[in-house]
């Protein structure tokens, strides 16, 4: 085996750690695995009588059938650390077979505090443009991408994500809404897999799952600025007349 520098060494265990802090959980190169331990060797593929080391991805959840039941096991999750300072989770609210599915990015301290999404200064925001599209909270559905509250309102984790995820996926799947409105760049981000900025998103024709996805600003930020709340009602126009053939 060749021999490795000590500064080749230092450099790389550097970088493996910054890439653990921005919450990578492992690097696959080359038939190593490197990660936050030593790096170990993985076995060659056609070694039948050796189990793979490389790590598995975490295990997939069991998703129950319906909604409901879904939200119990929310209720329970403990897949990441945001379970150990959350009051409880908040898992979504409306109509389960709503046409239109507001997402936005994860609980804030009183929606924490009450278990419901969109229920502080920001929420009571969207339940007004809500009102001003002609609806109530209880004919459209309202989700996050996170079913817990990050620590002073950050932005979520990737790894966060990476865990609670598929219980979004399984909340669309099972709501099948016609249109998706991404409430926010990480909203969007995650939707659309993308980084572009969001005034670039708001003009553009996307899908998630095939379902047709609006991108707007996020209540917090029309609060924060003003001057957002125009092309936001231009974004909620458009969503409006897309529901009316819905
Ligand atoms: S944020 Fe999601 S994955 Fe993390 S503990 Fe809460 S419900 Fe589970």
């Amino acid at each position: 085996m060749s021999k490795v520098p000590n500064d080749a060494r230092t450099a790389a265990a550097a970088a493996l750690k910054r890439l653990e802090q921005k919450g990578v959980r492992s690097v696959y190169l080359e038939g190593v695995v490197l990660g936050a331990t030593p790096p170990v060797a993985a076995a060659p593929a056609s070694s039948p009588a050796i189990a793979p080391t490389r790590p598995k991805p975490a295990a997939p959840m069991p998703i129950p059938a319906g909604l409901s039941e879904l939200a119990k096991t929310v209720s329970v999750c403990t897949r990441c650390d945001l379970h150990k300072s959350r009051t409880q989770t908040v898992f979504g609210v409306g109509n389960p077979n709503a046409k239109l599915m507001f997402i936005g990015e994860a609980p804030g301290a009183e929606e924490d505090a009450r278990g419901e999404p969109f229920v502080g200064r920001a929420g009571q925001l969207l339940t007004k443009i809500i009102a001003a599209m002609g609806m109530t909270r209880d004919q459209v559905y309202i989700a996050n991408i996170l079913k817990c509250r990050p620590p002073q309102n950050r932005d979520p984790l990737p790894s966060e994500v990476e865990c609670c995820e598929e219980y979004l996926r399984a909340q669309i799947a099972m709501i099948k809404p016609k249109y998706i409105c991404a409430l926010g760049r990480i909203a969007a981000h995650w939707l659309l897999k993308t980084d572009a900025p969001l005034g670039a998103l708001r003009t553009g024709n996307y899908t998630y799952e095939g379902i047709p996805v609006i991108v707007t600003y996020h209540p917090a930020a029309l609060l924060r600025n003003p001057a957002f709340k125009a092309p936001c009602w231009e974004d909620m126009k458009k969503l409006m007349a897309l529901l009316k053939d819905a």
